[in-house]
């Protein structure tokens, strides 16, 4: 079960004059020549932790990985950019060691005075992080009274910052954003409202076998669209010609139908799709399933198909969206995603987006329907994971008991 049970959240720590360590996923998309930072949003999405943490008397340390160096200190991976970055969007001091452990960190921690910050340099920096280290978690457990896990996206890895280092500390807790993503996806996984409705898409179905058997002994409706349809669509006989499809899985495809049958799911695969010869095609034409055009691909859904969607949606009290309907980075073939977080947007449900495509389609679909949606989540892998009903080592480590 994945809730909040056990877990305390920033708001029940004492913070006054504490030295707080709050582990951020500031693993931010930069240019690849000038390192600047090309989207802020994870840094954004940190700061109602770290501001209520320096609100409430609270000495911030700050830390997280950056990029693969692979446990070596490599200045293009570091922290240097979201420093910079932060200290602009607090309007405060950031401080920036050079090490995340060691003297350094220890000596500015010492000499720390009001609205300054330290941010740690990145932590992947020592092969001991990925490896869950003790001894490299015990250097960092000697920089902080408190932890504070808000790194949703990093919490599915056993990594020392995230799992090592609480199983050192006696007060621990999760920030604002890791709260709102065990609140939210622990809903949508454990007690959604019914009707619920499970849309699922993207690029392959082996990525998405174990949240797809997870999602069908919850839900009432269920939609497979995008690449992963096509494996769907051949299994069910029709003639899938060039599109792609993952003839190892046609049995599982089969199995899932089903399934699906037998539990009384509402299973909706596409009954049109918008083809073209090439993904780089300019253009693509609506066809039935059954009548994809030689040389073809399937490449997005159809507008019979995003009509059964939009009344799914409509019937639907609860909804969760992993997958793009189609090759959306296209705009040729991104009519069906934009179509779903549409309808997701227009409905009085409990709407969730995660999966990091899809939650960059919900974003580039513009701000106002980014602002319907219940949630979207940050993380990527991690909040898959948590879909496909694992328990995921960050956040188990601080339920209580867990010390
Ligand atoms: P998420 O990151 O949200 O979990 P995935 O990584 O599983 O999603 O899938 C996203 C990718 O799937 C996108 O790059 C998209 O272009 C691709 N995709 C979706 N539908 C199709 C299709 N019909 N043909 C080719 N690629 C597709
Ligand atoms: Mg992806």
């Amino acid at each position: 079960m994945t809730t909040l049970a056990g877990i305390k959240t920033i708001k029940d720590l004492e913070l006054e004059n504490k030295r707080v360590f709050i582990r951020v996923d500031f693993n931010v998309p930069q240019d690849k020549k000038t390192r600047a930072i090309t989207d802020d949003a994870r840094i954004r999405a940190a700061l109602p932790t770290i501001q209520y943490a320096m609100d409430k008397g609270a000495k911030v340390i700050l830390a997280s990985h950056l990029g693969r160096p692979k446990g070596k200190v490599d200045p293009i991976y570091s922290l240097e950019p979201c420093a910079a970055r932060l200290a602009e969007l607090l309007s405060c001091e950031v401080l920036l060691p050079d090490d995340c452990v060691g003297d350094a960190p220890k000596k500015l921690i010492g000499e720390m005075r009001g609205r300054q910050i330290v941010l740690l340099e990145n932590v992947r920096f020592h092969p001991e992080e990925e490896k869950n280290d003790e001894g490299f978690a015990r250097q960092l457990a000697e920089l902080c009274d408190v932890y504070v896990n808000d790194a949703f996206g990093c919490s599915h890895r056993a990594h020392a910052s995230v799992h090592a280092l609480p199983k050192l500390m006696r007060e621990k807790a999760c920030g604002f954003l890791l709260e709102a993503e065990i609140a939210k996806l622990g809903k949508i996984i454990t007690d959604p409202d019914k009707p619920y409705l499970a849309i699922l898409g993207g690029a392959k179905v082996s990525d998405k076998i174990a949240v797809v058997e997870n999602l069908l002994n919850l839900v009432d409706m269920l939609v497979i669209g995008g690449a992963m349809a096509n494996t769907f669509l051949k299994a069910q006989g029709n003639d899938t010609k060039a599109s792609l499809v993952e003839d190892d899985k046609l049995a599982l495809a089969r199995t899932i139908m089903e399934k699906a049958r037998d539990m009384k799911v509402d299973l909706i695969v596409p009954v049109d799709v918008v083809v073209a010869p090439s993904t780089d095609a300019t253009e693509g034409k609506v066809v039935d399933v059954g009548a994809i055009p030689d040389g073809n691909l399937a490449l997005d859904i159809g507008p019979k198909t995003i009509a059964m969607i939009e009344g799914a949606c409509k019937k639907a009290k609860s909804i969760f969206w992993n997958g793009p309907m189609g090759m959306f980075e296209n705009k040729a073939f991104s009519a069906g995603t934009f179509a779903v977080a549409k309808a997701m947007a227009s409905v009085r449900a409990f709407t969730v987006v995660g999966g990091g495509d899809s939650a960059s389609a919900v974003r580039k679909a513009g701000p106002e329907i980014q602002m319907a949606f219940t949630h979207i989540s940050t993380g990527g892998g991690a909040s898959l994971e948590l879909v496909e009903g694992r328990k995921l080592p960050g956040i188990e480590i601080l339920r209580s008991g867990n010390a």
